[in-house]
């Protein structure tokens, strides 16, 4: 990953890159943003251009030898652990390392990962991940040893939120007593759930979400859209990458449709439509579960826009726009504070791995009076 790569930011990569080559780099350092962000990127371009060979005034030069290992992710002194859950396919204690052949393909191609991804990609959807205690040691142990290639060894730690009692503690030992010439690259969602003596010793790097006109020219980019179609799907993924990219390749457009039938139905008030909707959403992988209600989410916020006529923004087209226009006037905006506060509930129980056949078939019963009050 280059600088170069990411998409905005400028202010941001100009201060990394000035900490690097004026030798000022924190050991520690926690890249903190929300999925979708760029805060893995920027991790991974800032481990590029440290142990690049040829690094310019403005990113790594993409060529020497390291920069290659580094696009494959098999630089030697670069060190990966990430949450991981026990699967059919490792033993009874397993680390990151046990997961190299499956975490290298899904970073190169997701540099702005989700967890729940990740978990779809080895098969533990509905486990629970954390990052274990065996990790830690695994990790003293990685770094106690000499560098092989650059000056610096580099871990770079995914959601070291996880990290939980003897792990946490374990890291926070290693980051007190730093190796030298080691560097740490958190990168964490939410800085809030580290435990505070970890939070004191890393430098915090904020990372703001993108903007829309980001998102946009990406998608135009990487995936040659459209600037109409570029923008109304950066305009739903609201500076959320991972979930534009995601949109982005979906072009039967299926969260729509699915979200626009269930609205209908709960208008309706067709329970048996509701329970088979509820069977239908609960056998989606946990993954498109979680796209299906973050598009909801975003969809009704078009609506609250609709509603301010706040016209001028709204990014939607075709069918959808007619959809947004006839669910605001079936939805009041106080209704609409409600039914985002379902939504996002649902999400945690998601996260939670509660029965989402259950969680969904709550959340439409409980709309129905509301979309029918007046
Ligand atoms: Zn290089």
């Amino acid at each position: 990953m280059q600088f170069r790569d990411i998409p905005g930011h400028h202010r941001l990569k100009k201060l990394l890159i000035q900490s690097i080559q004026q030798g000022h780099i924190p050991h520690a350092q926690l890249f903190n943003g929300a999925t979708g962000s760029a805060n893995m990127a920027m991790a991974l371009a800032m481990a590029q251009f440290v142990q690049c060979e040829a690094a310019t005034e403005e990113d790594s030069c993409g060529k020497c030898f390291s920069c290659h290992k580094h696009k494959k992710l098999i630089h030697p002194d670069l060190h990966f652990v990430f949450p991981i859950a026990k699967t059919a396919e490792v033993g009874a204690k397993p680390t990151s390392q046990d997961f190299m052949n499956h975490w290298r393909p899904f970073l190169t191609s997701h540099p702005y990962p989700s967890l729940s991804d990740w978990l779809e990609e080895i098969q533990a959807e509905n486990k629970q991940a954390n990052i274990p205690v065996e990790e830690s040691r695994q990790v003293i142990r990685m770094l106690s040893l000499k560098s092989y290639e650059s000056q610096y060894k580099i871990l770079v730690l995914w959601l070291p939120e996880m990290m939980k009692g003897p792990a946490a503690n374990a890291l926070l030992k290693v980051l007190e007593e730093p190796p030298a010439f080691t560097l740490f690259l958190l990168v964490g969602e939410d800085e809030k759930k580290l435990i505070t003596t970890i939070r004191s010793r890393v430098q915090m790097i904020q990372i703001p979400a993108f903007t829309d006109s980001e998102v946009s020219t990406y998608l135009q980019h990487t995936l040659m859209l459209s600037g109409e179609q570029a923008k109304d799907v950066a305009y739903l993924a609201d500076g959320n990458l991972h979930l534009a990219l995601k949109l982005a390749q979906n072009p039967d457009d299926s969260s729509f449709v699915f979200f626009r039938d269930w609205m209908r139905e709960v208008y309706m008030k067709n329970i048996t439509g509701l329970v088979a909707r509820a069977d239908e959403f609960s056998g989606l992988k946990k993954e498109s579960q979680k796209l299906t209600i973050e598009y909801g989410i975003n969809l009704l916020r078009e609506v609250l826009l609709w509603h301010s006529q706040s016209t001028g923004i709204l990014r939607q087209s075709g069918e959808q726009l007619k959809f947004v226009q006839g669910l605001s006037k079936t939805l009041k905006p106080s209704v609409i504070e409600l039914f985002f506060k379902l939504l996002n509930e649902a999400l945690i129980h998601l996260e939670r791995n509660a029965n989402m056949k259950i969680t969904f078939l709550d959340i439409s019963l409980k709309i129905i009076p509301l979309m029918h009050t007046q």
